[in-house]
């Protein structure tokens, strides 16, 4: 198994909030959301979780029952830590059973597993999220999707319920197979197309900088995080490559840091992920179009301040009519 591993805060964050795992034969990505810096909480929590957990055990139960473990450490912190309250993180693990070659696959959130065979690029989890769903119900066109305004709003997250909805299912690698566990911090940055034309099987470390390289060169508005790996034929359990877990360093003053969106560039606001269940999203939407519908101060101030300037307009003719 071969693997590679680039983490990027993009161009317009200070913190990275995304965390991985690249620890053959376990992979994931946790995208975490929350105010202050309990995004990283969260998000570090999930990670650290997948590296205690020691190498026993394979499959989609395994998977999910990680996934599980997770989610009752991030709840649990989050009711502990008031400035950790409502935070939350995406997860997406993928563990290789090298001996059969099939991978089990978990999934929470907006975050994405790709498989890239025969030159083509297939996703293989579903987004959780607020335009996944209305696309997959036929609502929303992929396109439409892509640059709407609610598109990062999840419907479900690690950490956030005393219990989370995992979606787990087994995928079987052939030879020649890459694998892609990317946060949104890609995928919102560069279309599909452009993901498949950077990815290089042959050189995993210079795709995985590739892809960060592109995503800063689309807008780099979020965190970017993306895992490699590749199956290789008869590579034995001795050729596997040593693992590697790690987090972005700790911000140096937490406290100057409250503000998470860069100052200095364009004034284009980082869009802070929200969680709204799917059983919600109807009423979310509603709720979206009536505050959007409703005038701004500003444009009802106008027509106030056109009538004030007649009033005084007329004002000013009667005075120098009578001063006539
Ligand atoms: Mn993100």
């Amino acid at each position: 198994m071969r693997s590679a591993v680039a983490t990027d805060p993009g161009r317009r964050r200070r913190h990275n909030e995304d965390a991985f795992v690249c620890d053959p034969p376990l992979f994931a990505i946790a995208d975490g959301m929350g105010g202050a810096q309990a995004g990283e909480v969260a998000s570090g929590l999930a990670a650290a979780v997948l590296s205690e957990s020691g190498g026993e055990g394979l499959g989609q139960d395994r998977v999910a029952s990680l996934i599980q473990e997770a989610n009752r450490r991030v709840f649990q912190r989050a009711n502990e830590d008031a400035a950790a309250s409502g935070m939350g993180t995406t997860m997406t693990v993928a563990l290789v059973d090298a001996s059969t070659g099939s991978i089990a696959i978990g999934h929470v959130g907006d975050s994405r597993a790709y498989r890239v065979r025969d030159g083509s690029l297939e996703q293989l989890t579903d987004d959780h999220s607020l335009v996944g769903e209305l696309v997959r119900s036929g609502k929303l066109s992929e396109a439409e999707a892509e640059s709407h305004p609610q598109r990062s709003v999840i419907t479900r997250a690690v950490g956030t319920e005393p219990e989370v909805d995992v979606d787990t299912f087994t995928v079987q690698a052939e030879p020649g197979d890459l694998y892609l566990l990317c946060s949104d911090g890609l995928t919102d940055m560069i279309p599909d197309r452009e993901i498949l034309a950077l990815v290089d099987v042959d050189d995993l470390d210079g795709a995985a900088r590739a892809l960060v390289d592109g995503a800063n060169a689309g807008g780099g508005e979020d965190n970017i995080t993306v895992v490699l790996f590749a199956l290789e034929p008869g590579v034995d359990e001795a050729g596997v490559a040593a693992g590697e877990t790690a987090r972005m360093p700790a911000a140096q003053d937490p406290a100057a840091d409250e503000e998470d969106t860069l100052s200095g560039l364009d004034p284009i606001p980082a869009v802070d992920t929200a969680v709204v269940p799917a059983a919600a999203i109807a009423e979310h939407l509603e709720r979206a179009e009536a505050e959007a519908a409703r005038p701004s101060p500003r444009r009802s101030i106008l027509p106030l301040l056109l009538l004030v300037l007649l009033i005084v307009a007329i004002a000013l003719l009667a005075i120098w009519g009578l001063s006539r």
